[in-house]
């Protein structure tokens, strides 16, 4: 049974990656909610060691909803290329080293492509909103494209600019905030859980 969030609830983003805070309280901003970081309440971040965005979306939501008794709303999430069989895929992050260099991490996509003609690659997020009882709802977002070479834009994070989305031209690191939320794997997940839980 799908559970409501009420206006004025507060809810802690388990999320301690900077790009993704930002995007989850843009969409969270229009309703009223009261939201708090992971970061700001000192929480841990868990291991993520599930073979799928939705089972380390369930691990981070569950970890930050038990440890603050606050609901808690969670994104796993990841870059995915069609040559390289889906990879990086839930290694998203750890492609980028503890460095966090994605620089580096998107030359290292680039080069094992090599001449592959295949370009097709996608976003996934798995969002999972948890309360501080264990009940756990997920919901996916997938957004399809290609992947380009150089990478183009400062305006996103992490792989941002070496994929343009289906019909454009941009890639998500050259396009403003409200322009990558109208397409994005995040916000097509977000829009579900607007509709299972705050509907
Ligand atoms: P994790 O979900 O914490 O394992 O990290 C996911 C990683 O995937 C991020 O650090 C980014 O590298 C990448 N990623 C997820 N969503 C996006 C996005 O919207 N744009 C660019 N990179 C993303």
């Amino acid at each position: 049974m799908p559970r409501k969030l009420a206006p004025g609830q507060k809810l802690v983003l388990a999320s301690h990656n900077a790009g993704k805070l930002r995007e989850i309280e843009a969409l969270l901003r229009p309703l009223g909610i009261e939201v708090i970081s992971a970061g700001a309440l000192g929480l841990p971040e868990p291991a993520e060691d599930a073979p799928d965005f939705a089972g380390n979306a369930r691990i981070k939501a569950l970890a930050a909803a038990t440890a603050s008794g606050l609901p808690a709303l969670s994104d796993d999430s990841g870059f995915c290329v069609a040559a390289l069989d889906g990879a990086p895929g839930v290694l998203s992050a750890r492609w980028a080293g503890p460095a966090k260099d994605f620089a580096a991490a998107m030359a290292a996509v680039n080069d094992r492509i090599g001449a592959n003609p295949d370009r097709r690659a996608w976003f996934v997020a798995a969002l999972c909103l948890a309360w501080p009882d264990g009940h756990a709802e997920t919901f996916l977002g997938r957004i399809d494209g290609t992947v380009v070479w150089p990478p183009r834009g400062n305006r996103g994070f992490g792989y941002d600019p070496m994929f343009v989305p289906e019909g454009g031209q941009q890639t998500f690191g050259e396009m403003g905030a409200d322009e990558k939320h109208a397409v994005s794997h995040r916000a097509r997940a977000f829009a579900q859980v607007l509709t299972s839980c705050f509907g």
